[in-house]
């Protein structure tokens, strides 16, 4: 575990995203998709945080905004003491170095015509890294870094395994050697036996360039083999924040423990008591009044629907956003 002492890398504070949704003629704005709204959260130099929810809980466009990919409403994301949000040209360019993404579909961010020696140079050329020569060299090495040999160079996104395309991804996110890395559920569209390769490769990668990574997943059996710490999200909120060993012995959020059910257990005789939770997400269009999961709530009570509960500490390392967490 990482120690307390271990100095932030990336700080977000009260980050908000709203999609404005527009209709009539006028296109005029009726109503607005609040995707992420009030999340804080840090991330120490050299963990992995894991960002977990269901899928539409504002999990990946936590990720994007903090990138820049998009822009967000309001908050604030610092990285390395820079406040991302107010950089522009140089400034922003060399922190967009550091800061780098790993796609859930890399097909989707390969361009088909382009061979994938290329597709990993291409941020070395933005970024004017060194001569020719030494951005094919850098190429080269970061191909094999991620399991590939030098000949896959000149190859094409559409010859590669779904396996080889997200070594490919990972190649690409690693090749300006940046510091901190978003890895946006990057082995759910892989095959079981497929997915700890690539988690392995991350972890070595980890070791080697003493990277930072916010692993975003929808699943918290894949969070527990590569996380720190956990942050659980649920309709753009987030639930609880702790270190993964807390998380798994003491979940204090009843939709954490709803997620903790339904992961399977190796052992067939071995049964687990499973929380189905009733109804569907709601529409963070119109989210709930209160707490946003009391629809949904096994243990709700009165409070729960009209005061909404702010996350709070229980331990030093661990925060809750439940009125009857203890
Ligand atoms: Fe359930 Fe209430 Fe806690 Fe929300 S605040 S998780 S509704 S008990």
């Amino acid at each position: 575990m990482i120690s307390d002492s271990v100095e932030k890398l990336v700080e977000v504070e009260h980050l908000v995203k709203y999609f404005p949704v527009r209709a009539g003629l006028l296109q005029r704005v009726v109503n607005q998709v609040q995707a992420v709204d009030d999340v804080s959260f840090f991330v120490r130099k050299g963990e992995t945080l894991g960002l977990v929810g269901e899928s539409g809980c504002g999990k990946t466009t936590v990720g994007r905004t903090m990138l820049r990919l998009i822009e967000p409403t309001s908050g604030a994301v610092r990285f390395d003491g820079r406040d991302v949000f107010s950089l522009k040209g140089r400034e922003l360019k060399s922190v967009r170095r550091d800061m780098q993404i790993i796609f859930q579909d890399p097909y989707a961010s390969l361009d088909p015509r382009m061979p994938i020696g290329e597709a990993v140079m291409e941020g070395l050329n933005i970024h004017g890294i060194g001569t020719r020569k030494e951005r094919f060299d850098l190429m080269i090495d970061t191909l094999k870094k991620v399991g590939l040999e030098d000949y896959h160079a000149r190859r094409y996104p559409h010859e590669f395994s779904g396996g080889q395309r997200q070594r490919v991804g990972i190649a690409r996110a690693l090749a300006l050697r940046p510091k901190f890395i978003i890895c946006d559920e990057p082995v759910s569209a892989l095959d079981v036996s497929i997915q700890s390769q690539v988690l392995n490769i991350l972890k070595d990668l980890q070791k080697e360039f003493g990277l930072t990574y916010l692993f975003i997943a929808h699943n918290l059996s894949v969070v527990e083999h590569v996380s720190d710490r956990v942050v659980v999200m649920y309709l753009g909120k987030v639930a609880e924040i702790t270190t993964r060993e807390e998380l798994f012995r003491n979940p204090q959020h009843p939709y954490t423990q709803a997620l903790m059910s339904a992961i399977p257990v190796p052992n067939p005789r071995l049964k687990r008591q499973r929380t189905i939770l009733k109804g569907d997400v709601p529409s963070p269009l119109n989210p709930p009044t209160g707490c946003r999961f009391h629809p949904r709530c096994p243990i709700a009570v009165e409070q729960c629907s009209i005061e909404e509960p702010q996350l709070r500490a229980i331990n030093p390392e661990h925060m809750v956003a439940c009125w009857l967490a203890k």
